[in-house]
């Protein structure tokens, strides 16, 4: 439960490889109206990459993610999880995966109003049925980490944006994931708590070897990132390093 060590040096190939996306394709159909969204995208990633996905509003990047974090199925292409294809998988085994292997920030924090800051943090914990005692001590501990503990009996309401953003990210983290997603995870911040926020995931990602992938439509996040990606005209493309 330390958290550290993780990504160790040394392996090679597969082991060292967090996913692989390959020619995913997404089409809604609304009515007689299909929109494709998603037309090629290629993409590999390493444990403990951390990489943006940049484009602007509308540009397929929730869909992406959607595909990505195992929340919806691409039309056609192949998926390869932690060495595993995932796009045979049923619902109840995607939703396995994605419950003990990635970690989820959303722009709006997607906390729940009724829970403390602590009991939001442990829902994970709660949905892998752990005991309430592991529960709460995971969740505190998790906060503690994130310099948290002082919030840890208030409600999201009595919190401001970036601690609420903090408290997400504590439980994105609570469940020791292999991966975080992070969806415009600054877009509901002012510019100097966006800043505070995205060097906490490249801590996390520096420190700790996490995989961190980000997704932004603000130049300003795109470039904080050490690897990173544009999505244009439904296809995925490695930017150059700045
Ligand atoms: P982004 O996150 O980059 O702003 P999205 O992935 O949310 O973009 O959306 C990409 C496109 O797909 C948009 O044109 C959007 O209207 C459309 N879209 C997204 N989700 C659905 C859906 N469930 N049904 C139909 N169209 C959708
Ligand atoms: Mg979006």
């Amino acid at each position: 439960m330390g958290g550290g060590g993780r990504g160790g040096g040394g392996m090679a190939g597969q082991d060292r490889e967090m996913l692989r996306l390959g020619a995913i394709r997404k089409t809604y159909a609304v009515g007689p109206v299909k929109t494709e969204v998603l037309r090629g995208v290629d993409l590999t990633v390493a444990r403990g990459d951390m990489l943006s996905m940049m484009g602007p509003s509308g540009c397929g990047k929730s869909t992406l993610m959607n595909v990505v974090g195992l929340l919806d199925r691409p039309t056609s292409g192949a998926y390869s999880f932690a060495g595993q294809e995932v796009t045979e998988l049923d619902d109840d085994a995607l939703s396995a995966i994605r419950n003990l292997k990635i970690g989820f920030v959303f722009q709006t924090f997607n906390l729940l109003p009724r829970l403390t800051a602590a009991e939001n943090v442990g829902l994970p914990l709660v949905y892998r049925g752990l005991a309430e005692k592991e529960i709460r001590e995971r969740a505190r501990a998790g906060l503690q980490r994130l310099g948290m503990d002082d919030c840890a009996d208030r409600r999201p309401s009595a919190l401001s944006g970036g601690q609420q953003q903090r408290v997400a990210i504590a439980r994105a983290l609570v469940g020791e994931p292999d991966l975080i997603l992070a969806d415009e995870p600054t877009g509901s911040l002012d510019a100097e708590t966006g800043r505070d926020i995205m060097q906490l995931l490249i801590r996390l990602n520096a420190e700790q070897g996490l995989t961190i992938i980000v997704v932004t439509h603000d130049l300003a996040v795109d470039q904080l990132c050490p690897r990173r990606t544009r999505i244009r005209d439904g296809v995925l493309q490695e930017q150059d390093a700045a």
